[in-house]
């Protein structure tokens, strides 16, 4: 198997990719759920993600013969028309820093790349972190959005029974594929709806 540089494989095509609205398709999952949580934050706490955004690029790293994160669909580039490659903040305000700073904490499977590798358009699944700690946090962020939904269930990042069902009840609820799948749907419905549980 192809690997890119964090270590998450290559994809040849799209077929295993998520689509989504400010970047384009995110590899499908645990990852696509960590990456879209990220980039709402992103959007509401930071800055408008403009069109010169993107995440899928089957292509190599510039310089190098090891393949970029954008192709296995794990990393984004965010406004690079305002943060181009070069310099670790470029057209990021002290305060954008502190805020990004404080957010990426809440998200400590990614990396960003400014101050990494002056790179400051650039957010990655970070090299090392297991496909495991991606599920957890993943699997919190479910949690946590079904509890608004009024489904009794502990959030500890734990795919158990009882996320399973609750997550089955709020799709066919919901009008939505009942599949257990937390794709893109299901969250715009996770996110927009106001049903409760019954
Ligand atoms: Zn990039």
């Amino acid at each position: 198997m192809t690997t890119s540089q964090n270590g998450w494989p290559v994809q040849d095509t799209k077929a295993k990719l998520w689509p989504h609205p400010e970047v384009g398709p995110i590899l499908g999952g645990p990852v696509w759920v960590v990456m879209a949580a990220f980039l709402r934050r992103y959007q509401a706490e930071i800055e408008t993600i403009g069109r010169s955004s993107g995440c899928y690029n089957r292509r190599r790293i510039a310089g190098s013969t090891k393949w970029s994160n954008h192709a296995s669909a794990t990393a984004v580039d965010l406004n690079w028309n305002l943060h181009p490659a070069g310099a670790q903040h470029t057209g990021y305000s002290a305060r954008q820093i502190t805020d990004l700073t404080a957010l990426l904490a809440e998200f400590p499977v990614l990396r960003w790349g400014g101050p990494a590798f002056n790179d400051p358009m650039h957010y990655e699944i970070r090299p090392g972190v297991t496909r495991a700690q991606v599920k957890k946090l993943a699997t919190t962020l479910l949690q946590k959005q079904l509890l608004t939904h009024g489904f009794a269930l502990e959030v500890d990042g734990v795919r158990g029974a009882v996320t399973t069902a609750a997550l089955l009840e709020f799709q066919r609820a919901q009008g939505l594929e009942a599949d257990g799948v937390d794709g893109p749907k299901t969250w715009s419905a996770l996110l927009t709806t106001s049903t409760v549980a019954a």
